[in-house]
């Protein structure tokens, strides 16, 4: 890549899913960071912790004891935002103001009972048994009548909030629908009214066209840096087929979702040589009796550093203005996760096999 590139691209540039403007402003970032590897203080956590409410074995603040389990492990959330506990009889606000019940389902997805894993670090077969909870949770919950949609998400790294490393997920089947996947919905309803063709498929053939972002791809399953990416990093693994929840996933394509995700994860990991942060949700449609043909599942990640130790700061054009100023270009950094190794470091330096970047 031209060193000049990344310092040229300054232009705006559409989000087709969520049906506005991003400014990308790379050249006000004086280069890419390439200086020395900062590593974050991380210690090898051990593979169990006492007091950790998500180890095997161990009793949560609710009372509830965690069983003995081996593989992946679901259960209500102690301190859920939504649930049937919560009250329903509420003071009526004064018009034009509404209120209801915050009515649903929290969930936490223990990913494994290991402490010390991450997704990055854990086995392809070990990912797919998550995913195949992804399908179940989403399925089982989603028929239920008061849920309209399963959102299932990962929060990573203490940047993002997140206290305890026991690698985990969390469930929120909400009795409304989540703005974000509105907005993509109508997104493509509209496409597939003025084009008759789908929005998402014309993303994954105009990333494969160009290439440049394209850092995995097999026969069911393809992962990229989209084009109008908002957050450096940001990254999508989608299906290939369309389909509008994660529950529709053959066993083939799940196994072909959990070696991308172990893809993007091993890159992000290897990139600056420390637990990489982000939050990552999946893109569902609604789970009500509506038609959802036009909505294709995926799943962001949406990393909130942009260098070690710099976050991406939320301000006057994202939290003001609500729409996204970015300051490096996609195809920069879709780059720099390409040239990394899809071995993680830590198991090559265990190994004592030398990985270069690249390799
Ligand atoms: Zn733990």
């Amino acid at each position: 890549m031209p060193e000049s590139f990344s310092h040229q691209t300054w232009e705006e540039r559409w989000h087709p899913l969520r049906e506005e403007w991003v400014i990308v402003a790379a050249h006000r970032q004086s280069r890419p960071w390439i200086g020395e590897t900062v590593r974050a203080d991380e210690h090898d956590a051990p593979a169990y912790v006492s007091d950790c409410y998500l180890c095997p074995g161990n009793v949560r603040v609710s009372g509830g004891v965690n069983p003995r389990y081996s593989g992946v492990h679901v259960f209500d959330n102690d301190h859920p935002c939504v649930g049937h506990a919560a009250p329903t009889q509420l003071d009526a606000p004064l018009p034009p103001y509404k209120v209801r019940s915050a009515d649903g389902v929290a969930r936490v997805i223990s990913y494994t009972p290991r402490h010390d894993l991450t997704l990055a670090r854990m086995r392809v077969s070990d990912i797919a048994a998550i995913v195949d909870t992804w399908r179940r949770e989403t399925r089982d919950l989603g028929a239920r009548p008061e849920v309209k949609q399963v959102l299932i998400f990962e929060n990573k790294g203490e940047v993002v909030g997140v206290s305890n490393p026991h690698p985990h997920g969390q469930i929120y089947a909400t009795n409304f629908t989540w703005k974000t996947f509105d907005t993509e919905l109508e997104a493509q309803r509209r496409y597939a009214r003025d084009t008759g063709r789908a929005l998402f498929a014309d993303i994954v053939a105009a990333e494969r066209q160009d290439g440049r972002r394209v850092l995995y791809e097999d026969e069911h399953a393809i992962v990229f840096v989209p084009y109008f990416a908002r957050y450096a990093y940001e990254v999508y693994v989608a299906p290939k087929r369309r389909m509008s929840h994660v529950s529709s996933l053959s066993d083939v394509e799940a196994e072909s979702l959990a070696r991308a995700l172990k893809d993007v994860t091993v890159r992000y990991d290897n990139l600056w040589k420390q637990s990489f942060p982000y939050v990552m949700p999946l893109h569902q449609a609604p789970t009500d009796d509506g038609n959802y043909d036009d909505f294709h599942f995926f799943i962001g990640f949406l990393p909130p550093l942009r260098r070690p130790e710099t976050l991406k700061y939320l301000a006057g054009p994202e939290i003001g203005g609500g729409n996204f100023l970015s300051d490096t270009s996609p195809e920069e950094k879709a780059a720099e996760l390409r040239a990394q190794p899809t071995v993680h470091y830590r198991e090559a330096e265990a190994a004592g096999v030398k990985v270069r970047a690249g390799s």
